[in-house]
């Protein structure tokens, strides 16, 4: 079903398929924990796949993430599970309490290595106390290049005389012509895609393990498609077993168990009708996050 807003798929779209050997080889890595830092963006990139353009503006409230993330590092053998966290968005310059927000998830996570990961904009206008908190916390700067007027070199190593690691993200996929090009999402809003086939072919679930309110998610769709559902009126169901709720989780075991099974919202992604294509500013279009078919 699309929208009255509807535009075209990009005539350059090309068809993604993850092969069963990669997806095997992204399931036996170490998973990596998203936290979203605000929901909303700066840019507004077509199809983003945590839904910022959809989304509302909220930060991350700083106590709440501290109990929960307190929380998960008190579980049994998380220490040095996750192979990767992240701050992100959104973006997550825009939160007004970041530094603080660095300062917690080192303090409870020791052993990860944790980014901030930004389009970096914003990043001139960062104060000494976000810096401060980089370095004193040992956190990584990953700036996405976007096909825009900025010198991303020249922004990378004003980061770097900051003393902080930084590096230019390499997950913006390039189309066959080079172009930068963005993954994008391909989701049936009835929920009529096979469960397990979903989460098979799936470049996500599992991999990018989501904490949000009170609760580890397989993916950014299971945890922030509202945004999605909200702004173009879908009923798509949240189902208990999408979530694992902090409080059940007794060892690093349980959320070992929990990424690699399907969840019900799998059913709502038609990963067989996933596609690159050129980055673009979102026009708030359905189909900018809905499969062709
Ligand atoms: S809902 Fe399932 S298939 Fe869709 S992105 Fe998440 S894990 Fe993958």
């Amino acid at each position: 079903m699309l929208t009255a807003t509807a535009t075209a798929i990009p005539a350059t779209a090309i068809p993604y398929s993850l092969g069963f050997a990669e997806r095997l080889a992204k399931m036996a890595a170490k998973p990596k924990l998203d936290v979203q830092v605000c929901d909303h963006c700066n840019l507004r990139c077509a199809g983003c796949l945590h839904f910022a353009p959809l989304a509302e503006k909220r930060f991350l409230d700083v106590n709440e993430y501290e109990r929960d993330l307190s929380r998960l590092a008190a579980v049994e053998g998380v220490e040095g599970y996750f192979g990767f966290v992240t701050l992100m968005g959104g973006e997550p310059l825009l939160h007004p309490r970041l530094a603080e927000i660095v300062h917690v998830t080192r303090k409870h996570l020791p052993q990860e290595i944790i980014a901030v990961c930004t389009n970096g904009l914003l990043l001139r206008r960062m104060d000494d106390d976000f810096w401060h908190a980089l370095t004193d916390c040992d956190v990584r700067l990953l700036i996405s290049p976007y096909p825009l007027q900025v010198d991303y070199d020249e922004l990378a190593a004003f980061a770097r005389k900051k003393g902080v690691r930084t590096a230019l993200s390499k997950d913006i996929t390039n189309t066959a012509d080079g172009k930068e090009a963005f993954l994008r999402l391909a989701l049936d809003p009835q929920g009529a895609r096979d469960q397990t086939q979903s989460f098979l072919s799936c470049p996500f679930g599992g991999c990018y393990l989501q904490l949000a309110r009170g609760a580890i998610w397989p993916c950014q769709v299971s945890a922030h498609h509202d945004s999605f559902a909200r702004r173009f009126g879908y009923d798509m169901c949240d189902a208990p077993d999408d979530a694992l709720p902090l409080a059940s989780i007794s060892s690093a075991d349980d959320i070992e168990t929990f990424r690699r099974r399907s969840h019900p919202m799998c059913r709502y992604c038609d990963n067989d009708a996933l596609t690159v294509v050129p980055w673009e500013r979102s026009k708030l279009a359905a189909i900018e996050w809905l499969s062709p078919r």
